[in-house]
């Protein structure tokens, strides 16, 4: 494995519910023999277990609540504490705040509170927030969608990936993909001339929450990555509308996260 310093697998990357063919947003980023589970959307457990069963990963990364990026730790709870899974520890969960408890709202049925922190120990992410899960160096930023959310910077042995999380366009997202080799970046936004349906509902009139196309190429550009995959595209457009539409904005090479396709970085 440590002749292979970093890997994307798109576990899926529909929005804003699973299509037969393709979870929601979710992905295995995986390098020097660590293994980091990325979002968690409906459909990406199943799709997860192509790669490593819960007790193999070393750490689970949330952007933010919206259910179509975390609805799958629901189940992934029972799978880690009432199934075949044996976990040696509590499975290290990074998430935005409140993480912790929006899982347990939903899981407790009783009394009792589900014991939400025996499956996973969540550390609540803050912008800038730095971690280091095995060989891979993750830094988090907080970015711009209208509730607390996050982008991710994962680096190892001198390569680096970028996922936008959900986000409109921001300098905190530039900034932390400068130069990085990979650019995973959502395009769920058709533009306002768009009649198509919004994947979730704006926080206020007008306010953008989202990326078009056009901007994940220029996010693309501005930070100088080597290379965009567009992800997270939103059901007015197809994928190869979105990504002609991208390149038109970026000079590097552009590709679509199918599901199930995989990346060395
Ligand atoms: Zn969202």
């Amino acid at each position: 494995m440590f002749d292979e310093p970093l890997r994307l697998a798109v576990l899926g990357s529909a929005t804003p519910y699973p299509s037969a063919d393709n979870p929601c947003s979710g992905y295995l980023v995986s390098g020097g023999g660590a293994r980091v589970w990325v979002d968690a959307g409906t459909g990406t457990l199943g799709a997860l277990q192509r790669h490593a069963r819960l007790d193999e990963l070393d750490a689970i990364w949330i952007s933010h609540l919206h259910a179509d990026h975390c609805a799958d730790l629901l189940t992934a709870y029972y799978g880690a504490l009432y199934a075949d899974i044996r976990l040696a520890a509590p499975i290290p969960l990074y998430g935005p705040p409140g993480t912790a408890d929006r899982l347990a709202d939903f899981l407790t049925n009783t009394a009792r509170r589900s014991p939400v922190e025996s499956a996973f120990a969540v550390t609540e992410l803050s912008d800038g927030h730095r971690v280091r899960v095995g060989p891979l160096a993750l830094t988090s930023r907080a970015v711009d969608h209208g509730m607390p959310a996050f982008a991710l910077r994962v680096e190892a042995g001198g390569r680096s990936l970028v996922y936008s999380g959900d986000t409109a366009p921001c300098a905190a997202l530039t900034e932390l993909a400068e130069d990085c080799d990979l650019l995973l970046c959502e395009a769920e936004s058709a533009g306002p001339e768009s009649a198509g349906p919004r994947a979730e509902p704006a926080p206020g009139a007008g306010d953008p929450v989202h990326h078009t196309p056009e901007q994940a190429g220029a996010t693309a550009a501005a930070a100088r990555a080597a290379r965009l995959l567009v992800t997270h595209v939103g059901r007015a457009m197809t994928p190869a509308e979105a990504v002609a539409r991208a390149a038109a904005h970026f000079a590097g090479p552009v590709a679509h996260a199918d599901p199930g396709a995989t990346f060395t970085v």
